[in-house]
């Protein structure tokens, strides 16, 4: 075919504009194979919310995954994924190869709750709206990743990149992350490439995450008579001058870090010096450099204030401290110009996100805090009342947080 050179040059112009397309979720739309993986979704939107019951209503306690776990790997194995496994933290892994195994894109939700062992879990239903503790928190997560993955299946589509799915552990409170720290050194080490966390509900987009160190410090000397053991150093006393030190912190309000001391107790009478004494503390920020700072300062602070109760009595006690790490949850943030962030917002625009980028603290926490691409997002629908019994998700149009989801997924395993 005869080419003027005004066409050729048009035709260089689309061609290149077709590749470029090839990276743009909008674009992306305009496949057929997406189309009819985006229709798959909708058609088994209704399915999918009976399984979100139904997996919501298998209680997972924290640390208390396991039969939940199960269910999981039986579905992720009657979806057709391939290698599934549970590994040593309790994480539900499998894989959907893609035409090359890199980049390995890491699509997961938690299957933890916060609710203890024995909580009603029944799940009720009126109209749009189920209540159940757990229902959106991360049940909702959990069952969008599944309808992911079946409407990838019938719509048969081959992404370039391999999918790595994980139904993961130990998301909240002091499971601290477990699952997903395990996923990044230990079971799948060195292979994650990009990371999409899917927890909660609605459209959010969460590209910081707050990371938060938390203690519990005993404080201990030989205790005695009020009055007449009067002269020697009182671990309670110590601790106060410990916490006046801790209230006198300054600390960024940008990027936001915090401080709190949250529980104290100790002692055994109004008329006895105490041997014990204990408190809670809690520092977070989104920024690892103010978390490390603030960590350094209360270390020194918890010292300080044990050396100096220890000089007012002249050593006569005396008392020891020590604080002992019970939660650790890195920070870290992916930058809104990254390429995985651009990318969630522009295929998270396709089905009315509001554009707002938001802090969180989720699994992406420990990718961020690798710096390798992380995002954490909604599972669609509407929820409220998160980490409460009265924890409600609504399925109105729910189905366009699995489409989202899966545009995106479609869009980073490239
Ligand atoms: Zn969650």
């Amino acid at each position: 075919m005869h080419c003027s050179p005004l066409l050729r040059v048009i035709s260089l112009v689309s061609t290149y504009a077709a590749i470029a397309a090839a990276q743009d979720p909008a674009q992306l739309m305009q496949s057929p194979e997406i189309k009819a993986a985006l229709e798959a979704a909708k058609r088994n939107e209704a399915h999918f919310i009976d399984e979100q019951v139904r997996i919501c209503e298998i209680p997972a306690p924290p640390f208390k995954e396991q039969v939940r776990a199960e269910e999981m790997a039986r579905l992720f194995k009657q979806l057709g994924l391939d290698n599934v496994r549970i590994d040593k933290a309790g994480n539900v892994i499998g894989t959907r190869p893609g035409a090359a195994a890199r980049p390995n894109l890491v699509m997961s939700a938690h299957l933890d709750t916060v609710f203890p062992e024995g909580t009603d879990v029944k799940v009720k239903r009126e109209g749009t709206l189920l209540k159940g503790p757990g229902i959106g928190d991360d049940c909702r997560g959990l069952v969008t990743m599944l309808g992911v993955i079946r409407a990838l299946k019938e719509a048969n589509l081959k992404t370039q990149g391999t999918i790595t799915f994980v139904a993961d552990t130990g998301e909240e409170g002091l499971g601290d992350l477990r699952g997903t720290k395990n996923l990044f050194n230990d079971s799948l080490k060195g292979q994650i490439d990009k990371f999409i966390s899917i927890d909660g509900t609605g459209l959010s987009v969460t590209n910081v995450g707050v990371g938060s160190y938390r203690y519990r410090v005993t404080f201990k000397g030989p205790g005695g008579h009020s009055f007449g053991a009067f002269g020697m150093a009182n671990p309670i006393q110590a601790m106060g001058r410990a916490i006046a030190k801790i209230d006198a912190f300054e600390v960024p309000t940008n990027p936001k870090t915090t401080f709190n001391v949250g529980r104290v107790g100790g002692g055994t009478s109004v008329n006895a010096i105490p041997f014990e004494g204990w408190m809670e503390v809690d520092m977070r920020s989104s920024d690892k450099n103010s978390l490390e700072a603030v960590n350094t300062k209360f270390k020194a602070a918890v010292q300080e204030a044990v050396q100096e109760e220890n000089r007012r009595w002249n050593n006569r006690g005396p008392v020891t401290v020590s604080p002992e790490l019970v939660g650790l949850r890195p920070a870290g943030s992916t930058p809104p110009d990254s390429a995985i962030i651009q990318t969630t917002i522009a295929a998270s625009k396709i089905f009315g996100f509001d554009g707002r980028l938001r802090e969180g603290s989720t699994d992406s926490n420990v990718p961020m805090n690798l710096d390798i691409p992380a995002v954490t997002i909604g599972g669609g629908g509407m929820g409220t009342g998160a980490h409460s019994l009265n924890e409600a998700f609504d399925t109105k149009d729910s189905y366009l947080g699995t489409q989202r989801a899966l545009v995106l997924a479609v869009s980073l395993a490239r």
